[in-house]
């Protein structure tokens, strides 16, 4: 390695350690401060990221790189260092194409817009928020004019959590599954033979949900000499790098599937920010490369393989014997179908896998009209119920249920959303890979095998942590470019056979 890139890696490493241990204060603010904490702890987190900020745009940083970029522009391009090089130079273009004062603008009204939109949400009163969802609009249009984009608007914000993903890609992507998804779900509605869930509720003691989720997430394959979990109101996981990763789930001693689901999701996180090589720890390509491609990982483990016949099939026992009272004369068949209950509901959050795209894409939809001048802030509660009737079937009581139930826009995620559902796709994707690459998986997770799967994911996705662009990595996995039909198809014959359309 040349002088100039180890200069480089040296001060790209502390800028990392910095956000590290930002990240460990965020996690311990969600899981274990004392109340008394929040003012300091906010402090301390602004003061880290105001010098994190400071490192990574300052003109010590613009040189190191502008001569580290000198010395990689011989190498193969593909190589580790060209690749480094590749990823410094966006970030720090991204992050010094917003004028300071924009910046400080937007992250003034994100905190005043959250609070207006917290009780606008409680008093469904879409007017008391349209003013300042005006302005993140607004805001939103000027930082993706500073970024820059040729052909959307909105190619300018997706490229912030999706690098290298346009709005013409999203729009295709919805475009070819939208008349199936909705189709099936109109079909599970009418459907004969309705599912049963009343056995995942009931009186599910917490202290055995715990010992049963840490039982799967060992299972697949967390390591938790590498990281723990712990509870949140809001399950998420927080990976600061490949030896310290933390899940969180959530308890309701009342509902068993939902910590159960929460647990594998986020442990499929987990899992991905483990496989990050040791070779790229401490440099701008460990771990895991967009939020899309995050959340194919969480996806599979929670669906693909969590919601399966073979898996469920494996694990009903174990969670039979920890829940004697209210699962012993269950069986493996009831479990499967309470697990894959569709219901369309008016929250995103609440949804299935079959109607929860169809949220994404109804948020998609009104979020680029407003971005690109189509859809007026004033009409979108209208504009939102139609979508709701229309693609789910069901319209909001009121804005509470309807276009205020999100947090994203009022925090200024404008482009956020699609990478839910680009997440799902690619889970799909590997899936089909995985089939491939072993024709037994079903055999293997009605054992408990699931070191073939993570084994498969590590060599293909894992260990190239952030080295590739999401849709170099999709192609090179799979063997080709992103496509929704193989996530369709899955859902349709999954649902199609449960409830015999
Ligand atoms: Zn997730």
């Amino acid at each position: 390695m040349s002088d100039a890139i180890k200069k480089f890696q040296a001060h790209a490493g502390r800028i990392i350690r910095l956000n590290e241990a930002a990240g460990l204060l965020g996690w311990d603010q969600q899981t274990f401060m004392p109340p008394a904490a929040a003012e300091s702890r906010a402090e301390q987190l602004a003061t880290l990221s105001e010098l994190i900020h400071e490192m990574s745009t300052s003109k010590e940083m613009g040189d190191l790189i502008a001569s580290a970029e000198a010395e990689t522009a011989a190498l193969d391009p593909d190589s580790d260092e060209a690749r480094t090089m590749k990823k410094a130079r966006r970030d720090y273009d991204i992050a010094t194409k917003l004028p300071t004062e924009l910046v400080a603008e937007i992250a003034r009204h994100e905190t005043l817009s959250h609070e207006v939109w917290v009780k606008a949400r409680q008093h469904a009163d879409f007017a008391g928020f349209a003013p300042s969802l005006k302005k993140m609009f607004d805001l939103t249009r000027q930082k993706a004019e500073c970024l820059g984009y040729t052909d959307h608007i909105y190619d300018a914000l997706i490229d912030l959590y999706e690098p290298g993903m346009k709005h013409a890609d999203v729009a295709k992507m919805f475009s070819e599954m939208k008349p199936g998804l909705v189709e099936l779900t109109h079909a599970i509605a009418d459907s004969s033979n309705p599912v049963d869930n009343s056995v995942v509720h009931g009186d599910f003691p917490g202290d055995k949900q715990r010992e049963v989720t840490l039982k799967l997430i060992d299972a697949i394959g967390f390591d938790r000499k590498r990281g723990r979990q712990d509870e949140a109101a809001h399950p998420f996981c927080a990976g600061f790098n490949r030896n310290d990763v933390r899940l969180t789930t959530r308890i309701d001693p009342q509902y068993f599937s939902q910590a159960m689901y929460a647990s594998l999701h986020e442990a499929g996180h987990g899992m991905y920010e483990q496989g990050s090589p040791e070779h790229f720890e401490g440099t701008v390509l460990a771990g895991g490369v967009s939020l899309g491609i995050h959340e194919s990982q969480s996806r599979l483990w929670e669906n693909l393989v969590g919601r399966s016949r073979a898996f469920v099939g494996w694990a009903f026992p174990m969670i039979q014997e920890a829940f004697p009272q209210k699962l012993g004369s269950v069986s493996s068949e009831q479990f499967y179908r309470a697990v894959n209950n569709v219901e369309p509901s008016l929250v995103r959050v609440e949804a299935d896998e079959v109607t929860y795209n169809l949220h994404v894409l109804m948020r998609f939809e009104l979020e680029s009209a407003i971005l690109s001048g189509k859809l007026d802030i004033d009409d979108l509660p209208d504009a939102w119920d139609t979508l709701s009737e229309q693609y789910l079937g069901i319209m909001p009581p009121d804005d509470g249920k309807g276009c205020l139930q999100d947090v994203h826009w009022s925090a200024g995620l404008i482009g956020y959303f699609p990478t839910y559902t680009l997440g799902n796709l690619v889970s799909g994707q590997i899936w089909n890979a995985i089939n491939k690459a072993l024709p037994d998986v079903n055999a293997l997770m009605a054992k408990g095998e699931f070191a073939p799967i993570l084994e498969w994911l590590r060599t293909n996705i894992h260990q190239h942590a952030s080295k590739f662009e999401p849709s170099e990595l999709i192609l090179k996995a799979t063997g080709e470019p992103l496509t929704s039909c193989y996530y369709v198809d899955y859902l349709t014959s999954k649902y199609s056979e449960i409830y015999s359309l």
